[in-house]
């Protein structure tokens, strides 16, 4: 198949990939978007959103990425399924590859991959996967409804889940490995404060329990040493994220975890013409809001950029 030549690349269709677009096509660069392995992003997994301005009542996670779709296509970027699996960014114009077969060769590149669920990596939570075991109480919690649940992390995600699954579920175990939680304080208070959660502190899951379908939890208490076998039917990690940069590596710098650098106070990575925008290349604020903010900054460079070049290349 001939090598397809596009303007703008945007990989990524996250509220970063999305306000990406709408910049870009607005400024009539013609973008096309790829929406990768999860279209629409984590938002998709999410349940209310309620701290994305202009909403005052929030808004439903899905609906929000269809939203901005929308808005993304009226101005005409080409959405479209496929997954960027290979990228070759020695060459100009930059080289792409969809699926392993659609080659594509982009004038700038706007990377707006996002991050993916951690998981703790033990062998039963593997073998348990989707059996029990999920990375998300709002896609599989519906699942679990009038059963006891446990939920694994400490953070703003997992205090969420926990408080979500109650509306589901007569108990709800959150097991926090340290003595504190790193959630904002209101989710704190509204997991501490819920008669429906029981706080397992200083614990780590040694063993999720199951053969077919986990039946429980096998948890050591870290000051005690105490092990306790608590009957759960579903284990929900909530530890946090990872950056989905693995095909950038060794072309992009990043830090030692995978977020993409980009230089203060820009989207422009290492790369001249390749911009990284949202959660790829955000392992602080990690919000939509900021997401959709540093993707219309990746359309102006790119937009910027490429008018500089076009000025450098045109004859006096
Ligand atoms: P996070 O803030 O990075 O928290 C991850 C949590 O998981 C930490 O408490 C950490 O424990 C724990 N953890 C990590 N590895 C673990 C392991 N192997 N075993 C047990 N526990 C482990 O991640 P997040 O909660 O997903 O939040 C990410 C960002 O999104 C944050 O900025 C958060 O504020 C934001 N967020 C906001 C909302 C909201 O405002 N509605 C909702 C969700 C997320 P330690 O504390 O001991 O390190």
């Amino acid at each position: 198949m001939a090598t397809e030549k596009v303007k703008v690349l945007i990989i990524g269709s996250g509220p970063a990939g999305y306000t990406a677009a709408i910049y870009s096509a607005r400024a009539g660069m013609n973008p096309v978007l790829y929406s990768g392995g999860q279209p629409g992003g984590q938002l998709t997994i999410t349940g209310e959103v309620e701290n994305y301005p202009g909403y005052p009542k929030g808004v439903e996670g899905p609906q929000m990425m269809m939203d901005l779709k929308e808005q993304a296509e009226r101005f005409g970027t080409q959405v479209r399924d496929g997954l960027v699996t290979k990228v070759d960014f020695s060459r100009y114009p930059f080289h792409a590859v969809v699926d392993d077969t659609h080659e594509l060769e982009a004038e700038a590149i706007i990377v707006a991959t996002g991050a993916s669920a951690k998981y703790l990596g033990l062998p039963s939570e593997q073998r348990l996967m989707n059996k029990g075991v999920s990375a998300c109480a709002v896609c599989d919690g519906f699942f679990y409804r009038g059963m006891e649940v446990a939920v694994i992390g400490a953070g703003d995600s997992a205090a969420e889940e926990a408080t979500y699954l109650t509306k589901l579920c007569p108990k709800v175990y959150l097991v926090v490995r340290r003595d504190e939680m790193r959630a904002s304080k209101i989710m704190q208070q509204r997991v501490k404060t819920n008669p429906k959660i029981e706080i397992l502190w200083n614990s780590v899951t040694e063993e999720v329990l199951g053969t077919d379908e986990v039946t429980g939890m096998r948890v050591r208490n870290t000051k005690t040493g105490e092990v306790r076998e608590i009957p759960v039917k579903g284990f929900f990690v909530a530890i946090g994220h990872q950056p989905n940069t693995g095909i950038f590596k060794g072309q992009l710098d990043m830090d030692e975890t995978g977020y993409i650098k980009v230089q203060p106070g820009s989207t422009r990575t290492n790369i001249e013409g390749v911009f990284a925008v949202g959660d790829a290349a955000d392992r602080v604020y990690r919000q939509a809001v900021t997401a959709a903010g540093t993707g219309c900054m990746g359309a102006l460079d790119a937009e910027r950029w490429l008018a500089a070049r076009e000025h450098e290349t045109v004859p006096a």
